[in-house]
């Protein structure tokens, strides 16, 4: 399982590198992209597309490959394998075949957007692409209202400005929102913005509705303290003076 770039070509790691020039077939999502890739770094390799329609198809073709000692790498269209991609399938055909997934690790938008973003990620939620239709989007946002970790979704961007609104609606003004769009392109934007007024900025800025991006849902603020009442306030100091 081999990450590719996210945009700049130059975040292929050494070690991909070495798999793609050392492998015989490459599994790719759509391999004109894939062939792209290659060609850009001096490399002709055969190509086989793998989707998610036919993953479990090809995963039996890639077992009966192995078995004939041929070398075989997965790649995405962009990023990790597996996450938000096909690639799970397959996997759990190799091993349960007998033979061993390796993964190579290198670029990946979830992390790449929250390495970033400079928000508490000691815990954090990757809920992968929402539900396209608002009624079922606001009902999951609805599930995280509370949540004191991050939440991370993939969003494609014709879909962005309905999904901040579906936020506003659920989160209210002020919900501290990151929305890392284009990463590691030339126009690699974050904006880090209360929900309202990311909303209103992406509204106001077609630009900003274009290209890949990724929003974070920062925890939400903890709850204020309740006020104590004078009454109970002198109840429980009197308490506190008369212990030992
Ligand atoms: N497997 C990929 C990974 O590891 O990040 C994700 C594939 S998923 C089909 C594609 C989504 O990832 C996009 O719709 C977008 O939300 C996000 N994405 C991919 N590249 C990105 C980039 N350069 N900047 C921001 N988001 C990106």
């Amino acid at each position: 399982m081999v990450a590719t770039p996210i945009g700049n070509l130059a975040d292929l790691t050494l070690r991909a590198y070495a798999a793609l020039s050392a492998c015989d077939i490459v599994l790719a999502e759509d391999t004109r992209v894939s062939g792209a890739l290659l060609s850009a770094y001096g490399l002709h390799k055969k190509l086989v597309s793998l989707r998610e329609h036919n993953e479990a198809a090809v995963a039996e073709r890639v077992v009966g490959w192995l078995g004939e000692g041929q070398k075989i790498v997965q790649v995405s269209d962009a990023g990790t394998p597996g996450i938000s991609d096909p690639g799970a399938r397959l996997a759990a055909t190799v091993w349960a075949a007998g033979y061993r997934v390796c993964p190579l690790p290198g670029p990946s938008a979830v992390v790449s957007a929250l390495s970033a973003a400079g928000l508490d990620t000691g815990r954090f939620l990757f809920a992968g692409f929402l539900p396209p239709k608002s009624g079922q989007r606001r009902a999951q946002l609805e599930a995280w209202r509370e949540a004191d970790y991050a939440v991370v979704c993939y969003e494609a961007p014709h879909r962005l400005l309905d999904c901040l609104e579906d936020m506003v609606a659920v989160y209210g003004e002020n919900r501290p929102l990151v929305l890392a769009r284009e990463l590691t392109k030339t126009f690699e934007t974050f904006l880090r913005l209360p929900a309202g007024e990311l909303a209103e900025r992406v509204r106001a800025d077609s630009n900003q509705q274009r290209g890949e991006c990724v929003l974070i849902i920062d925890a939400a603020p903890p709850a204020p303290a309740e006020e104590i009442d004078a009454a109970t306030l002198s109840l429980l100091e009197g308490m506190a003076a008369a212990m030992p």
